[in-house]
């Protein structure tokens, strides 16, 4: 970012604040967390900067209905939490080590993650199948699944994430991730995400999502219809694979062409699924 570019640089207390500031800024205007898009993709046209990071919203905090994780609260925050590392046997610290490098991780916040919505990244698709519940503020203050809130995504575009919720585990959650990339630090080719409830042997719920593919992470519904009601073993896992890579709608760009990510969505369902069924065994 062209250092002369930016003129305005505030720190509004409250998302109250900020979200003034945002509209009386216009197109001229843009919220910063971490910085870690923002200062490589800024347009030219923005001179203000509305640094959302002296709101005080970077706690993290188990309650009862989840793990509540402050908008600010970096990614390397996150992935050292004590509460965070119990959902699901670790699964959400086992996916921040894979997103970039440490430096990357002690800048980028949650919110400014899962605002940008990289098609590519890896916290999207986990945060799917876990069921994620995103409050944001836009003159009031509302809570949508993640799902839903990048659905309403134009109409939430001047909204303010403040926190993100992750359902507490329980006995028979089980989940687990996997991300394929050329090098330890770089992008995704392709990234999946599954989570199951097992209940007497059977997945009585299945969240199966792939990003990177090269859209936004989402769901795969008919990968996870054959799960449903069934027992997890070799056949079932391979089903869901197959599945998975003939209904995922894949392309090509320049990282990978669509041939390619399609076996990496059977790939990846197909680890995911048999990593859940080893803990399962064990
Ligand atoms: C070198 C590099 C490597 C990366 N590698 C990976 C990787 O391996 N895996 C992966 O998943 N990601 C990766 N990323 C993406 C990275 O995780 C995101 O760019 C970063 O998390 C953005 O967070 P931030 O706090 O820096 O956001 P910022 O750059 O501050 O903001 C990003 C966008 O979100 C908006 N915004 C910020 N906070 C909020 C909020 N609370 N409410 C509403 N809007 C908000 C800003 O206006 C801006 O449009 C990489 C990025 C870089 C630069």
């Amino acid at each position: 970012m062209p250092r002369s570019q930016v003129t305005n640089y505030l720190r509004p207390s409250s998302p109250e604040e900020a979200l003034t500031l945002l509209r009386d800024g216009g197109k001229s205007a843009r919220y910063v967390a971490g910085g870690a898009d923002v200062a490589r993709t800024l347009p030219s046209d923005v001179t203000t900067l509305i640094d959302l990071c002296a709101m005080n919203l970077s706690s993290i905090e188990e309650r009862p209905d989840g793990i509540v994780i402050g908008a600010t609260a970096t990614l390397s925050e996150v992935l050292e939490n004590g509460s965070v590392a119990g959902v699901c046997d670790g699964v959400i610290v086992d996916m921040m080590r894979k997103v970039g490098s440490p430096l990357l991780r002690n800048i980028a916040t949650i919110g400014g993650t899962l605002a940008s919505a990289h098609s590519w990244s890896d916290v999207i698709p986990l945060f799917l199948v876990l069921n994620a519940q995103v409050t944001f503020y836009n003159g009031e203050y509302r809570t949508l699944s993640l799902a839903d809130a990048y659905a309403a995504r134009e109409e939430l575009a001047d909204s303010i994430i403040t926190s993100v919720t992750i359902p507490t585990s329980t006995a028979g959650d089980y989940a687990a991730f996997q991300k394929f990339s050329r090098t330890a630090y770089d992008i995704a080719l392709l990234n999946c995400a599954a989570y199951l409830h097992i209940d007497d042997g059977r997945c009585s719920e299945v969240r199966i999502a792939a990003g990177g593919t090269p859209r936004l992470g989402e769901r795969l519904p008919q990968a996870e219809g054959v799960l449903r009601g069934e027992a997890l073993n070799t056949d079932t896992i391979e089903r869901a694979a197959r599945v998975a890579r003939d209904t995922t709608k894949t392309a090509d760009d320049r990282r990978a062409s669509g041939e390619y990510r399609k076996d990496l969505v059977y790939a990846g369902v197909k680890r995911c699924l048999e990593g859940i069924a080893g803990k399962v065994e064990a």
